[in-house]
């Protein structure tokens, strides 16, 4: 991949975690606000468990952009992580945090799946 279409993704991955810290911090500030209203239990359960769903993705989406950054430091940018096939540039578009292609991504997709009906038919 070109150097600066490297960079163009390195700001697009910048741009994507400034935002998801932004909304995190912001989320605090309502959640205080909130608590401090004594809404009803049920309601805030609700909310609760919203807020740490929400939480949940976000980390995840992170942990993935971080790891992307890690990758263009690396100069791996683009590659993906099984194969090391180029990654199409319209799924990077799409997804700069991306660290497989199509192909592979559905691997993984059918794999998890298939982990999660395996830990539940075992619980
Ligand atoms: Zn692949």
């Amino acid at each position: 991949m070109k150097e600066a279409d490297v960079s163009e993704f390195r700001k697009l991955l910048m741009a994507k975690r400034e935002d998801i810290v932004g909304q995190s911090l912001r989320r605090e500030d309502l959640w205080i606000v909130q608590s401090n209203e004594q809404i009803e239990t049920v309601q805030l359960a609700g909310q609760r468990e919203f807020a740490a769903r929400t939480l949940e993705r976000e980390t995840k989406n992170l942990t993935q952009i971080d790891a992307a950054l890690k990758r263009i430091e690396h100069g791996e940018f683009g590659t993906c992580l099984d194969c090391e096939e180029a990654i199409a540039r319209k799924r990077l578009v799409a997804l700069p945090w991306a660290g497989y292609c199509l192909h592979c991504q559905e691997l993984h997709d059918v794999q998890s799946a298939m982990d999660t009906v395996e830990a539940k038919l075992a619980a």
